[in-house]
């Protein structure tokens, strides 16, 4: 059992799978943390719900031993994790506990392994100097993790302010070695190390302020950054239904995005799907650092074999895991696969509890739970002028597909980008198949992106994007009707319009994500390509026969995408570019 004070003792009275009743002999807090005595073993619960002297707990790992009468004690702590240098690359269960030291990826009752290296020694420089005045998340020195540089912060515990007595001089140090101290008001000396601890469930707030987003999180996938844009600090999800291409997206903005720390919080996933993380990751290499992407990731991975409780905890993890690498300034991206196994834990215990039950028997509050996790995201302003963020990407998986069940439509309520992956885009092998026009991001709309987009991108990119949109809604329509009507049921300029929307569709939407090249675009070809797509799409060409329109727009299409495939301005796709200029001035002079 972790240090934490004992507030009551109790006993089992009854066991509803990961929900298990017990009486206690004095107080309870609301999420506090209990441990079941089985035989030497303390298994671990978190208290959900209290009614006077009766707690509620749910459970993180098996009860099939449990009896009633068996003995419980009520902590006065809630989930904590404990942070530090140390958490890149590593493996850990929605408890933090390291896989890698565990025996498989299955839990054994009442283990728990410390989440740090406590022998490792650390590269300290101190970034504070005595005398400061310091708070909470401020930082008082700095480690070297792989490519950042960590920062050793005042514990986000300590409240109000305090003067910096002594800091530890430039040299090597263990986690566990105090490497500050600070006073307060009173006189009180307080250590302070490179570890601490925060309940998962309370939000990190050590910082001065939350700014709306409105900074572009680059991906190199085009139909996101070009189409659909996320912002720094954003919020996003992406439903999809299996083979539709989710992993390959989330591997591809895993390794591409503009993110210095990749948080990855597999959820409620079938355990070869968890192996399948690992043994796939350490594999990845990183573009933006020519190292390995594990080394700026952490994963929190829990199976759906282990009880529902740990599938709640690993999500709340993984998101403060990020709070505490946004609090050094840092950019960090949160996927979470998938919230929706997430939510049906929430909806097991509510049943369990025999609470009044909301649409589809979630929780009635799912709205709200689900609300306050993701605006736990957010581009945020440190003390120091610094800014961090933490991006959100969520993946719902909808039995069915169904969109318009309660996880679907609480996440859309809540989440500002939506990247609608489609079965039938998947079908036809147009990857990433993320739907055009169900898709959207409702960034495009903020001012302060707007802003951003006229001031880095260019003056009317917004409204290339809006031009580009409508076309794709025009074209498919007139797909629809061609399909109707047949080739001949048409006018001409129907079939110009068709192919302009497949122009769009196969040089900017597509992506081929297995091409070194192809897989990410940074934003300077992107806008590059889109005003080349939008000139071509702008020309009337003034066809006279519907074969020959599929003809000509075939070639062009081919020439893009060969541009696509080639290095940004080599020779091979200069060679391309001007083969294109050529067929398309020819036909316009023809007509
Ligand atoms: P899911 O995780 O949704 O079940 P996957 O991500 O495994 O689906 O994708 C299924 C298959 O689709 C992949 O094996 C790959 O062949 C193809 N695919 C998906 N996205 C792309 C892409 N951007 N480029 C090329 N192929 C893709």
């Amino acid at each position: 059992m972790e240090d934490s004070t004992i507030i009551s003792k109790g006993k089992v009275t009854a066991i509803v799978g990961n929900l298990v009743q017990a009486v206690a002999d004095g107080p309870l807090i609301q999420n506090g943390i209990c441990y079941f005595v089985h035989g030497d073993k303390q298994i671990m619960g978190e208290v959900i719900k209290t009614a006077g002297n009766i707690a509620y707990a749910q459970v993180f790992e098996t009860t099939a031993r449990f009896r009633s009468g068996m003995e419980v004690i009520f902590t006065g702590s809630m989930l904590e994790v404990n942070l530090g240098p140390g958490m890149l690359t590593r493996n850990y269960d929605g408890l933090q506990n390291d896989l890698d030291k565990m025996d498989g990826v299955f839990l054994q009752p009442g283990v728990r392994t410390f989440p740090l290296d406590q022998e490792s020694s650390w590269d300290f420089t101190p970034l504070s100097k005595k005398g400061d005045t310091v708070k909470a998340g401020d930082w008082l020195g700095e480690v070297p993790e792989y490519h950042i540089q960590h920062k050793i912060m005042v514990p986000f515990k300590l409240e109000g302010e305090y003067e910096l007595d002594w800091v530890a001089e430039t040299g090597e140090y263990k986690l566990t070695d105090t490497i500050a101290k600070l006073k307060n008001g009173n006189g009180e000396k307080i250590e302070v190390n490179m570890v601490q601890t925060w309940p998962v469930k309370v939000p990190i707030k050590a910082y001065k302020e939350k700014l709306r987003p409105g900074k572009l999180f680059e991906t190199g996938v085009r139909v996101i950054d070009t189409m659909n844009p996320i912002m720094e600090g954003g919020t996003g999800f992406i439903p999809g239904p299996f083979g539709s291409g989710k992993t390959v997206l989330q591997h591809g903005l895993a390794k591409q995005a503009a993110a210095d720390v990749v948080i990855v919080a597999a959820c409620g996933e079938r355990a070869n799907e968890v192996v399948e993380i690992f043994t796939e990751f350490p594999h990845l290499d990183d573009p933006r650092t020519g190292k390995k992407l594990v080394e700026r990731t952490v994963i929190i991975a829990n199976t759906s074999n282990m009880p529902v409780a740990a599938r709640e905890a690993s999500v709340y993890t993984a998101m403060t895991i990020a709070e505490y690498y946004r609090s050094m300034g840092l950019r960090t991206l949160l996927l979470a696969d998938s919230t929706s196994r997430w939510a049906q834990a929430l909806r097991e215990m509510s049943n369990r509890m025999e609470e009044l039950p909301g649409p589809d028997a979630f929780p009635m509050d799912l709205s709200a739970i689900i609300a306050s996790y993701y605006s736990r995201a957010g581009f945020t302003i440190q003390e120091n002028g610094e800014s961090g963020s933490i991006t959100f990407i969520g993946t719902v998986s909808p039995a069915g597909g169904n969109l318009l069940e309660p996880v679907t439509e609480s996440t859309k309520k809540v989440a500002r980008c939506f990247f609608a992956l489609s079965q039938n885009r998947a079908d036809s092998k147009r990857y990433p198949a993320i739907d055009p026009i169900d898709s959207y991001s409702k960034y495009l709309e903020y001012d302060e992106y707007i802003q951003f987009a006229k001031e880095t991108i260019g003056e009317d990119w917004i409204d290339k994007i809006d031009f580009v949109k409508n076309f794709m809604i025009g074209g498919q329509e007139i797909s629809e009707q061609i399909n109707i009507l047949g080739d001949d049921g048409v006018p001409v300029d129907y079939h110009e319009t068709f192919w302009k929307a497949e122009l769009i569709d196969f040089s900017i939407l597509q992506q081929d994500a297995f091409d070194d090249i192809d897989s990410n675009t940074p934003l300077d070809r992107q806008r590059y390509m889109l005003d080349k797509v939008i000139k071509v799409v702008k020309t009337d060409f003034g066809f006279d026969d519907f074969n020959k329109v599929r003809d000509f727009f075939k070639k062009v299409i081919n020439l893009f995408k060969q541009m696509n495939y080639s290095e940004f301005n080599s020779d091979k796709f200069k060679s391309y570019e001007r083969e294109l200029e050529e067929i398309t001035n020819l036909k316009t002079v023809e007509s």
